[in-house]
């Protein structure tokens, strides 16, 4: 019988958390949930001990309810301690160890674990590192490790239950708890040097804030805007703005705001990709402040409100249909526009304009309607 120790009795200080960050929810589950079910899907797991504090265990309880196989265990002072508590309650010949905060972790990699465990007497999950690896001191680099030789080790770590219990006896006993940072480095010192097998880059920690979001997420917006009909008294100008550029037309778009149908399009589009509400809740139009807004000042605010969720635009993809004002002579002018306020390079923006082909509304010239497709990324500083 193989036992699976998940130690989750961290904190979520690095990531600025005030809750524990195996808590916090990931694509809709706690992160937790996503290790337990890794684990419980495995062949030969036949206990889960996940090693919580005390004032998680109920919420923790609760979550390994649909887990048979799992149940908690009180954590102590140190991730060391933690470990000890679980290996004394284990009942596995075999014990994994893996960080609760890896939800990543695939039945492929647990699986190579165990086989490594049963060939090689221990299994230390870990990938090569791609980047040079500096030794300091006092803030000057003093040696390099050799690359082929440089490792990042990465949970899960399999050995027998009483060897490495017994390391652990022997690290209490001389006091050199502290020294340690995972099961491997206690096993390395008391036993022998553990064996490694190939991890993958995707079994990474979650550790800060920005670990919890996805590195992107794409919005949608639409809007339309009617034209006023000859006999609806249109106001006096000549122009339809699009994009925060006036662009000379016989007919007057209908609006509340300046009419801004494209930017109207776009801020839906940023709203609805940050998770957010869309522009008629922020800047309803039966709200005075609003009559004549120009819309790229919206599209400022609307970029404040995307930047407080953590997010910025990667690129914006713009489709107007119109089939009047001729819009091909503006095109550069809108991107530039756009680009500005998006904070993107000129190529980041993209805009196309075409009719209806006489069909329906816009084909026979009544209104503008625009799409607009935005993809966000994560900020790495999330406020
Ligand atoms: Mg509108």
């Amino acid at each position: 019988m193989i036992t699976a120790i998940l130690p989750a009795a961290g904190n979520g200080s690095r990531a600025g958390f005030a809750e524990n960050k195996v808590l916090r929810e990931l694509n809709g589950l706690p992160v937790l949930a996503h290790t337990l079910s890794a684990f419980a899907g495995v062949n030969g797991i036949g206990e889960i001990l996940v090693v919580c504090r005390e004032q998680d265990e109920q919420t923790i309880k609760t979550l390994l309810r649909p887990f048979p196989l799992a149940r908690a265990v009180r954590g102590g002072a140190t991730r060391f301690e933690s470990v000890y508590n679980a290996l004394k309650e284990a009942k596995g010949e075999i014990v994994l160890v893996h960080d609760g905060a890896r939800p990543f972790v695939t039945g492929k990699i647990i699986a190579d674990c165990i086989a490594s465990v049963k060939t090689n007497g221990s299994g230390i999950c870990a990938v090569p590192v791609t980047d040079t690896v500096a030794i300091a001191e006092n803030g000057r680099m003093v040696a390099a490790t050799e690359r082929k030789n440089t490792y990042a080790v990465q949970t899960p770590q399999g050995f027998y239950r009483e060897k490495l219990l017994a390391a652990y006896e022997r690290a209490r006993a001389e006091h050199t708890e502290t020294s340690f940072t995972d099961d491997g480095g206690v096993y390395a010192r008391y036993v022998e040097a553990p064996a490694l097998f190939a991890g993958a880059p995707e079994n990474r920690k979650l550790t800060f804030a920005e670990d919890f979001y996805p590195a992107a997420r794409v919005g949608f917006g639409v809007d339309t805007h009617a034209f006023y009909a000859e006999d609806e008294g249109a106001p006096f100008i000549n122009f339809v703005t699009l994009g925060g550029v006036r662009i000379p037309s016989d007919k007057i778009l209908k609006a509340h705001s300046d009419g801004d149908v494209l930017v109207h399009a776009l801020m839906d589009a940023l709203l609805s990709a940050a998770g957010l509400r869309d522009i008629g809740y922020y800047f309803p139009d039966t709200d005075a402040a609003y009559a004549g807004a120009d819309s790229m000042e919206l599209l400022a605010r609307v970029m404040e409100l995307v930047k407080a969720e953590g997010f910025a635009p990667q690129n914006a993809s713009i489709s107007v249909l119109a089939e009047t004002p001729r819009l091909s002579p503006y095109i550069e002018a809108i991107r530039r526009s756009l680009s500005q306020a998006l904070g993107l390079s000129g190529s980041a923006v993209g805009i196309a304009a075409g009719t209806n082909e006489k069909l329906g509304y816009i084909g026979e010239g009544k209104g503008i309607t625009v799409y607009a497709t935005v993809l966000l990324r994560t900020l790495i500083e999330k406020e």
